[in-house]
């Protein structure tokens, strides 16, 4: 039997920095404020500070890792809206994922999850995967446009939840390694991330007709698969780290100025997570830190690195509001780039929403278990985004564009969610077409 002594050795031992950043915090409670779940629930195990102390105790070997501490802890968007507001600079974000990966040793993953992320890992094996589901999801879903419901009742999953269809062709398939533009000013490669691959690929599409009207050579390298960031949230981090490795190896072998990605999720792997992880390991260190430098989102590319050819833009005669998702903006710091896109749009009309960073609830799989809750978070978007009366909902993370889709369309509301790059993309388009 496991004492909890061994427990505290171990844990603590392996968590030295979340040992300093649970000293940091001072109990001021000021996360409360900002916290979308606490706001729904009321209940100090949801927010930030209770969190906190829990992990404490847990990691301490006070408390014995139990099915409900990891109710308490998968409860959790890891939207850092807390860390953005704490006067003492906690990361309650990176305490909540130590104790998730504490609790996935401890009392080990569901087999389900286990055998998902074995095969997130395996890029051949994911893929064909998703081609499976890609012809059959017919037999599962009913189709409604381009959206589509669950068939038949599934533990766990909400029936009346609006899904995306999956492409019938990923967006990296038959796609040339590299996008070549004459005379180019830089050269990129493109990460696309699994949205962007296998449900928006109009979103890759977008990204490289903004590269070409921007005098930028896209590389694309084949080999590239999931960032790993659903399994790393799970607390499995040995499944993250062989990711990582293999993402780190495909990626250094680019010879180009910038990483770029339209998901702050797979920007934050590269730029923060990777980096974290392979800090120990030899053969990759080096060139994960190295990388990590070069990530940019699209918009930070143009605003900040290779300024926006403006010359090119047409009139796109919208009225749109921007929900900034939690990784593009808290994430990899992409906060002022989007909006200063937006307003370069000529003949857009942009309406703000008061709350743009506020999370919608999404946070990958969570709106996928904890529908109910998530769903409360995101119905304070959409009344802010009512309140707007924009008529196009823009966004930039492929996540938060199915969490809000969803939403919309529960609500009978008929704004379109699209990305920005797209409509960037459909500016330059309108320029040709007005000639
Ligand atoms: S996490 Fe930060 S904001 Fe929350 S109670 Fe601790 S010190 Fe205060
Ligand atoms: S990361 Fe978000 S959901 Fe989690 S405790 Fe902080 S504010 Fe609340």
């Amino acid at each position: 039997m496991r004492s909890e002594g061994i427990i505290a050795m171990s844990y603590l031992k392996q968590f030295p920095e979340i040992e300093n950043e649970i000293i940091k915090c001072i109990k001021c409670g000021n996360c409360q404020a900002v916290c979308p779940l606490y706001q729904e629930t009321k209940t100090e195990d949801m927010v930030a500070r209770g969190k906190v102390h829990l992990a404490a105790a847990v990691l301490k070997g006070v408390l014995k890792p139990t099915k409900d501490l990891t109710r308490i802890f998968t409860t959790c968007l890891i939207c850092k809206a807390c860390a953005g507001s704490c006067p003492s600079g906690v990361a309650p974000d990176k305490i909540v994922l130590a104790a998730r990966v504490m609790l996935a040793k401890e009392r080990s993953l569901p087999l389900a999850k286990k055998l998902l992320f074995k095969c997130l890992a395996q890029p051949t094996l994911f893929k064909a995967g998703m081609a499976i589901g890609a012809k059959t999801q017919d037999l599962f879903f009913k189709r409604s446009e381009d959206s589509m419901n669950i068939r038949y009742p599934v533990s766990g999953l909400e029936l009346r939840r609006v899904m995306p269809v999956l492409a019938d062709k990923p967006f990296l398939l038959n796609l040339p390694a590299i996008n070549k533009v004459t005379d180019p000013r830089s050269k990129v490669a493109f990460f696309s991330g699994c949205t962007t691959n296998f449900i928006y690929p109009n979103t890759g599409q977008a990204f490289l007709t903004v590269m070409a009207h921007n005098n930028i050579e896209v590389v694309v390298p084949k080999k590239q698969h999931c960032c790993g960031t659903p399994v790393l949230l799970h607390g499995d981090t040995a499944t993250t780290m062989d990711i990582a490795k293999s993402q780190v190896a495909i990626f250094s072998q680019c010879d180009v100025d910038a990483l770029v990605t339209v998901c702050g999720t797979c920007g934050e792997a590269f730029k923060k997570h990777y980096p974290e992880l392979l800090k120990d390991v030899p053969e990759y260190s080096e060139k994960a830190a190295i990388l990590a430098k070069k990530v940019y989102d699209f918009s930070q590319l143009l605003v900040n690195l290779q300024p926006l050819n403006k010359e090119n833009l047409g009139v796109v005669n919208k009225t749109v509001t921007y929900h900034q998702p939690c990784h593009v903006g808290r994430g990899i710091g992409a906060v002022q780039e989007p909006l200063k896109i937006i307003k370069t749009i000529p003949g857009l009309k942009f309406n703000p929403l008061k709350q743009p960073n506020r999370c919608c609830g999404g946070a990958g799989s969570f709106s996928l278990t904890h529908y109910d809750l998530s769903y409360k978070i995101l119905k304070r978007k959409l009344a802010d985004i009512a309140s707007t009366t924009a008529a196009t909902v823009i966004t930039a993370c492929g996540s938060c564009r199915m969490q809000l889709s969803d939403g919309l369309a529960q609500e009978k509301m008929s704004q379109p969610v699209r990305h920005l790059v797209e409509l960037l993309a459909e500016s330059y388009q309108n320029f040709h077409d007005d000639l």
